[in-house]
């Protein structure tokens, strides 16, 4: 087994594990099913702050952005899709194939998104239905601030659909000060669950939008209404992944144990990462707004992605991603979130990563891990 030190799936610990084996109930006609949903649910609000209604889906975190578009586009919406990563940019897609018309505000990917651009863009163009943001896009890196945006989309009267699957439970997200309708999430990140579900957060707002529609939502699977009412009808669209939703609430359940401490431990880390990266002479993609879920480091001259990445698997047990898109190839990525985000597992990773680097001649100006060590606060 490979320790994953990507940036998604993460490592899943033993207790979450231990709930997925459990023996099942049948989900579609158990009256206790269906309350431990509700309850999760409820959990799952409370760990965003806020009184919206949460849902938990059967499918991975895409299926929550696909979702979110197919519920709320209806033919000729124009929605602005915030881009400045790939999954950000990767919203015109499903727009699209729901007959929506995209407008991209696209900004450098290097750093967040500057607030007072946006407003420049808002000023000239504000026409929209709703807006799709990323809170943290995986790819850079890059954290955005979502609550912000969300209420200077909310000020040109356009909804916001936020994508923090991998942000979630590593970086704080209080919805009830924001004014995102639809926030999406997934199971395979921070929350350190295996891959397999996606959670959505859907405000008042959202629900009378998809309600209000002149044209049905062409879509079952992907039809957040399906899902809206199950507790009164006592009925889920299809047969909930029983399992996978046990792993889920204690995953949960140790989030809520670790709360006071788990946003300090990721910060603290992703801070001493960073540092022993710029120290050992490496370089950081971004320029500013680094997450603290992920840190993605430049390939340096002298060796490839690829080698990079198999040196550390075979030589060292490490898994660390690459990258796809525009930065494939360019950039690696180390993820330090939920149960990834520990020290002596970011010391295997950085040592498996230098010495790698030194058996193909890219020097490293110093000892990551010691350099990580004595960074950390
Ligand atoms: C991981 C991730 C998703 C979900 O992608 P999957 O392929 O389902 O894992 C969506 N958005 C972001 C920003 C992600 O990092």
């Amino acid at each position: 087994m490979y320790q994953i030190m990507t940036a998604g799936p993460t490592q899943v610990r033993e207790n979450v594990r231990m709930a997925r084996s459990l023996e099942c109930t049948n989900p579609d006609l158990d009256p206790e099913f269906f309350d431990f949903y509700k309850e999760t649910c409820q959990l799952l609000s409370k760990a965003v702050n806020t009184e919206n209604q949460a849902l938990i889906l059967g499918g991975e975190g895409i299926l929550g952005l696909e979702a979110a578009c197919a519920s709320m586009t209806e033919p000729g919406d124009r929605v602005l899709v915030i881009d400045n990563g790939v999954f950000g940019k990767g919203f015109a897609d499903f727009v699209k194939i729901y007959g929506g018309e995209p407008v991209s505000f696209v900004s450098d990917y290097h750093r967040p998104v500057n607030l007072s651009e946006l407003e420049e863009f808002l000023k000239k163009d504000s026409d929209f239905k709703y807006a799709t943001v990323v809170h943290m896009d995986t790819p850079s890196g890059v954290l955005n601030d979502a609550e912000e945006i969300s209420k200077l989309l909310d000020r040109y009267g356009i909804m916001t659909v936020a994508d923090s699957v991998a942000g979630l439970f590593g970086e704080k997200l209080d919805m009830s000060n924001s004014k995102i309708d639809i926030l999406c999430g997934g199971s395979q990140k921070a929350l350190s669950c295996p891959p397999g579900l996606t959670m959505i957060w859907v405000s008042d707002r959202a629900f009378d939008a998809m309600k209000n529609r002149k044209t049905p939502i062409t879509a079952f699977y992907a039809n957040i209404l399906n899902y809206k009412d199950y507790y009164e009808n006592r009925c889920f669209p299809y047969t909930m992944p029983i399992s996978d939703i046990y792993g889920l609430r204690a995953a949960l359940d140790n989030y809520f144990d670790m709360q006071d401490t788990i946003y300090d431990r990721h910060a603290r880390i992703a801070a001493a990462t960073r540092k022993a990266i710029v120290e050992g002479g490496l370089e950081l993609y971004l320029e500013e707004g680094f997450s603290n879920n992920v840190t993605v480091v430049k390939v340096p001259e002298g060796i490839t992605d690829q080698q990079l990445l198999d040196g550390m698997m075979k030589d060292y047990n490490v898994m660390i991603s690459g990258c796809f898109d525009v930065l494939a190839g360019l950039v690696v990525r180390i993820g330090h979130m939920g149960e990834n985000c520990y020290e002596d597992k970011l010391e295997a990773t950085l040592t498996a990563m230098q010495k790698t680097l030194e058996k193909y001649g890219v020097p490293v100006k110093c000892d990551l891990a010691d350099a990580f060590r004595r960074n950390l606060k």
